[in-house]
């Protein structure tokens, strides 16, 4: 099989173990000053395209993180983790509040084929807004087949079989590539990123 290049979305959220705030006014949660982090499912989504490398079954691995300019730490992050490389699509101020799945989606799906990817791994939702919807739109839109909350993904002849959580336990699919899949908790455990490897 021909190697994969792979695309891996980065959400830069409120850290899961903050306790969030309603703004005073009722507009949104206070965002100012509060811990922010890689999406965890991210992390999971991130640490499986860096597996696959290592498998050499991938020849490539970019992050892409679509928000303001304090996402780069968050690629600093993935590039720690073991990215290749890291893609920032600047979107701020009242156009990130006003930016959903359907725009991600949409600026992935550029991506996509800027950098000639062949697999995209999303997280199954990002946790600040719980959406659960940028990797679906994403295959409607490239017309490739997708699997939604891994558990397993392995390479399989030409494609992929994945295992997927489902309301009544498991489900094994065969997909053909290009695809999209996006990651459940116990797709695996991701490695921690050291302080060094995210200075250098
Ligand atoms: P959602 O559909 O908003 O729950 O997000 C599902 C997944 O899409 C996330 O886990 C990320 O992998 C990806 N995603 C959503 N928003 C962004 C973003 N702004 N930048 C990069 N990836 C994103």
């Amino acid at each position: 099989m021909s190697q994969l290049r792979v695309l891996v979305g980065c959400k830069r959220v409120i850290d899961y173990a903050v306790k969030v705030r309603v703004k005073p006014d009722k507009t949104g949660v206070v965002k100012e000053g509060v811990k922010h982090s890689m999406n965890p499912f991210d992390e999971i989504a991130l640490e499986e395209a860096v597996r696959l490398k290592e498998k050499q079954v991938a020849s490539e691995v970019i992050a892409v993180s679509c928000g303001p300019q304090a996402c780069q730490e968050t690629l600093r992050t993935a590039l720690a983790m073991g990215a290749d490389r890291a893609l920032h699509v600047e979107v701020s101020g009242s156009e990130y509040e006003g930016l959903l799945p359907l725009g991600v989606a949409k600026i992935l799906a550029a991506l996509v084929k800027k950098e000639e990817a062949n697999l995209v791994v999303l997280g199954k939702q990002a946790i600040d807004d719980d959406c659960n919807q940028t990797g679906q739109m994403l295959a409607a839109l490239l017309d490739w087949p997708q699997a939604t909350f891994a558990s397993a993904v392995s390479v399989e002849g030409e494609g992929l079989a994945v295992t997927r959580e489902v309301d009544g336990g498991l489900e094994n699919v065969r997909l053909s590539l290009p695809a999209v899949v996006t990651a459940d908790l116990r797709l695996n455990e991701p490695r921690y990123a050291t302080l060094p490897n995210i200075m250098v």
